[in-house]
């Protein structure tokens, strides 16, 4: 008898031990953004601290992107929910899921940006060229440098109020970010002292804030937020031999036919960028090499 209760009881230690051994780690506090860029500013500043989860996966369309289930139950998660401000997907998402999750904390991590109205950039001279597809602010602040440092700025600032025992860590991290930024600057600037023609074709008028801040002309070929009319395209041929525009973007998540038809009348080379890559100065620097080319 004493041996079953011996054997027992080591049992009862045995199981006791492999449970406790498998029973998961306490999970990260998770914070959650809406495009890649954001991403990639987030995880520096959060190091090792914080899970920082991404609704608009690599290749979707910002502006019309539907969230999956699997990534509104993960939204129980997150403490917060760092926007762009202003994005498609934004207008369309972000009050419900503020609804489905009131304890969420809300940032607009375009908050101080000077932020360019779309109707009031456009080219008023020619009222073929304006592009209606974002009416009133442009949402696309990570495009330049200069309005990324405020992006990136109010990321931090949100973190630290999050989790403010860790300000140290998390300041050391945001002033090492604030340097890249900054080195990328001035390399746009650089790079860009020497271009004459500064005039570019684009498919999804992505780049308003880098072109506004270095002297660019940013040219939409996509017309009221959908494919460009007969009118536009021509319109837009008129520009491109004026300006003698050399290069027109074209961006993976939308549709690049209309893109080939300009490309073809007007002589330029068609680029693909990605504004949205996950290595922001690399998404950046790449997009202002072809305008050096
Ligand atoms: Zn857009």
């Amino acid at each position: 008898m004493k041996i079953v209760r011996f054997l027992s009881v080591l049992l009862f230690v045995v199981v006791l031990f492999s449970t406790s051994c498998v029973q998961p780690k306490k999970s990260k506090p998770t914070i959650t953004v809406s495009v890649l860029p954001q991403k990639y500013f987030a995880d520096q500043i959060v190091g090792n601290k914080m899970d920082v989860m991404c609704m608009i996966p690599a290749g979707s369309n910002p502006e019309s992107y539907d969230p999956s289930p699997n990534q509104l139950i993960k939204l129980n998660k997150s403490l917060a929910y760092m926007a762009v401000g202003n994005l498609g997907f934004e207008l369309a998402w972000l009050n419900k899921l503020k609804q489905n999750h009131p304890e969420l904390k809300l940032v607009d991590t375009s908050d101080s940006i000077s932020l360019i109205i779309v109707d009031e950039h456009s080219d008023t001279k020619n009222p073929a060229m304006i592009d209606h597809n974002h009416i009133g602010p442009d949402p696309h602040t990570w495009s330049s440098p200069k309005s990324s440092r405020i992006l990136a700025t109010n990321i931090y600032k949100a973190v630290i109020d999050i989790d403010a025992k860790n300000k140290k860590y998390y300041t050391a991290n945001f002033t090492k970010l604030l340097a890249e930024i900054d080195s990328t600057d001035s390399q746009i600037t650089r790079k860009l002292k020497m271009v004459k023609n500064r005039s570019f074709l684009i498919y999804h008028p992505a780049l308003t804030y880098l072109a506004h801040d270095y002297g660019l002309d940013q040219y939409s070929v996509e017309f009221n937020g959908k494919e460009p009319t007969p009118q536009h395209l021509k319109s837009l041929i008129n520009v491109a031999q004026k300006e003698k525009i050399k290069v027109i973007f074209v961006q993976k998540e939308f549709d690049v036919k209309n893109a080939a038809i300009l490309a073809k009348e007007t002589g330029c080379r068609v680029v693909q960028i990605d504004p949205l890559n996950y290595k922001w100065a690399k998404g950046l620097t790449d997009i202002v090499d072809a305008l050096v080319e």
